[in-house]
């Protein structure tokens, strides 16, 4: 979960990527996933873990739960795609943000794909986001969410730009998953089943097959390359991000927080923004 995307929520650039999304051909995209995995190293990273539970206080199911066992299942699904797979953790243990980036990092050629549960105050609170933040990122974040949440009955909360830690310390292409809301009933009884998490697992293998492809149909839309996302709250971030990069030590969901909220909202984003946004 993330403690405070109220402030920081319109400062994304997300709304432009619905926008990309709406305009994959479905049968384009669904295609996609047939490349072969035999190179390509992806590190899977379960939230949190040890006495680390994720979520808010007294939220019933336990984020750190659900994650490792979407991250085991994911770890099956793209090994026996023929990817090779390494994970940042593989059991109920707390592993330091720092030693999660330096795992990535250890694999310059792999992806990263960290696996999360949202939770709010709101109980209504609902649906699938899904995190980048380097613009090598996009690709893959795109591709992942696009089969997330897209089989998903969950509602669609975006591609989103954040400094989250495991995000801006990777040298790979780094993804953030949040798979549903543990604090909404609906969606926290999705999450308790297993046949669900293994859903989760298959759609977000297939983003990652597909994310390639997926990527590639930028070309043919008008909207959300790398190139096209505004670079003003691209040049805020980063300046934020790196004088505020000690605070990131003890949670990789630690965001960066802007000091700043003055610039406003892009209209693609004051769109998404008007949703709402819990906290
Ligand atoms: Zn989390």
């Amino acid at each position: 979960m993330m403690p405070t995307r109220v402030y920081s929520f319109r400062l994304f650039t997300s709304g432009l990527l619905i926008a990309f999304l709406g305009t994959l051909s479905t049968a384009q995209a669904r295609r996609a996933p047939k490349e072969s995995g035999s190179t390509t190293t992806v590190v899977i990273d379960a939230g949190h873990g040890g006495y680390d539970r994720g979520g808010i206080p007294g939220q019933r199911v336990s984020e750190k739960e659900m994650t490792l066992d979407v991250a085991q299942r994911l770890k099956k699904v793209l090994a026996s795609n023929g990817y090779r797979v390494v994970m940042t953790r593989d059991s109920d243990v707390f592993v330091p943000l720092g030693t999660r980036v330096a795992i990535a990092n250890n694999y310059p050629n792999a992806i990263f794909v960290s696996v999360h549960f949202n939770s709010a105050k709101r109980t209504g609170a609902g649906g699938i986001e899904t995190y980048f933040y380097s613009h090598d990122s996009l690709p893959l974040a795109s591709a992942i969410h696009y089969y997330v949440a897209g089989g998903a009955p969950s509602s669609n909360r975006n591609v989103r730009r954040r400094g989250y830690y495991v995000l801006r310390k990777t040298s790979i292409p780094a993804v953030l998953v949040e798979c549903g809301f543990l604090t909404n009933p609906t969606e926290a009884a999705l999450a308790q089943t297993a046949s669900y998490r293994q859903k989760l697992a298959e759609e977000i293998a297939a983003g990652v097959r597909g994310r390639n492809t997926v990527a590639s149909a930028r070309s043919t839309t008008r909207v959300a390359t790398g190139e096209s996302i505004p670079l003003q709250p691209y040049i805020d971030q980063t300046r934020v991000a790196k004088s505020k990069g000690r605070r990131s030590k003890r949670s990789h969901k630690k965001t960066t927080r802007r000091k700043k909220s003055s610039s406003k909202p892009a209209k693609s984003e004051a769109k998404t923004a008007s949703k709402g946004q819990e906290g």
